[in-house]
């Protein structure tokens, strides 16, 4: 029976990181050339810890969450780098030591999951088989209990077991996807966009189900999306991504109120207040394309702040009370005021 009980009072001190990301990178091979997607990620996460990935498209969102399964496919490359789990390092592993691995030290909730359900096979079977598919040692007793279990922990009926995907409305399907992920206890759930085809009232459903299992499995989450709405009424700390890189990495709180970085600064003033009565304003300029990322600061074309050497040099990420910020206006390399570039 899925023991959703495991002890989520442990000290969560800096060595109990339950993930570890170092210096990950990914690059795509193509006929234009190489685009590095993710460039040096690190960051640790605790258990019953939240994170939100943010970042506009093609910042490299998707690939983390792919690079963290080992799941990247060519002309993609993990290039270097350690995604930890709970002491186990993902990458080094074998193929069919990875399968294990996934559902059992990491789970993806894929972009759109609901759809991944094969129309034709009860969900039963189909959680049947991804007990079996990842660890073929569990009896078939087990594995019904298990799988009963998991519906019951994200709120569904027993009955759903026995029923097909369309016999179920989008929020019960993606609440199925859960389900299936955390069969075998994650420490680690990967969330890609979980809600973002859902209305707002299932939205607020699933993230309440995805938290619950949060404190009962004693897993840390990460969130991936655009939508900072839901980032500040879910998680606690919050990464920008931008090019590949993380920009900064803060409490939700410390990143809505008094963020560092420039371009953390525009996404958060981009948002409807208020003060602007509800209109969008949108960050002047485009992403840079992954083929053709500027010299030094890839966020240089578009910084309000840029500086000679943000042109040149690419900042490195520092690490100030606890935050983690990739700019040249937060390292030592900072010119005088007199060197400042005004765009
Ligand atoms: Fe702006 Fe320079 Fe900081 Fe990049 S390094 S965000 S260009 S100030």
């Amino acid at each position: 029976m899925v023991d959703m009980k495991r002890d989520n009072n442990k000290s969560t001190g800096v060595n109990d990181a339950v993930l570890q990301i170092k210096d990950l990178d990914v690059s795509y091979y193509t006929d234009a050339g190489r685009a590095q997607a993710l460039a040096g990620i690190s960051l640790n996460l605790k258990a019953g810890e939240k994170l939100g990935l943010v970042g506009e498209s093609g910042s490299g969102k998707s690939t983390m969450a792919l690079a963290m399964m080992n799941m990247i496919k060519p002309p993609g490359r993990i290039e270097g780098g350690q995604v930890i789990v709970d002491g186990t390092d993902l990458m080094a592993l074998s193929e069919e030591e990875m399968l294990k691995a996934r559902l059992s030290k990491i789970s993806y909730i894929p972009q759109g999951a609901m759809n991944s359900l094969n129309p034709v096979m009860r969900i039963g079977d189909q959680m049947l088989d991804a007990i079996e598919a990842h660890d073929s040692t569990i009896s078939k007793n087990d594995m019904k209990e298990r799988s009963r279990s998991a519906l019951e922990s994200v709120d569904l009926d027993h009955h759903v077991f026995r029923m097909y995907p369309h016999e179920l409305s989008g929020g019960m399907k993606q609440r199925v996807c859960i389900a299936i992920g955390i069969l075998l206890e994650p420490k680690v759930i990967v969330a890609d966009e979980p809600t973002s085809a859902l209305d707002v009232v299932t939205q607020r459903q699933v993230m309440e189900t995805i938290d619950k299992l949060r404190v009962q499995l004693g897993a840390a989450v990460i969130l991936i999306g655009h939508d900072m709405g839901l980032m500040a009424q879910f998680v606690d700390k919050v990464a920008v991504l931008y090019a590949g890189q993380i920009m900064e990495l803060s409490t939700v709180t410390e990143m809505f109120t008094d963020s560092l970085h420039p371009y953390a600064q525009a996404l958060i003033s981009s948002l409807p207040n208020l003060d602007n009565k509800g209109e969008f304003q949108g960050i002047p300029g485009l992403a840079p394309a992954l083929l053709r990322l500027p010299s030094g600061c890839s966020f240089h074309p578009r910084c309000e702040y840029v500086m000679d050497i943000c042109q040149t040099d690419r900042p490195l990420p520092v690490e100030i009370n606890g935050r983690t910020v990739a700019c040249h206006l937060h390292t030592n390399k900072e010119p005088a005021a007199s060197q400042v570039i005004k765009s």
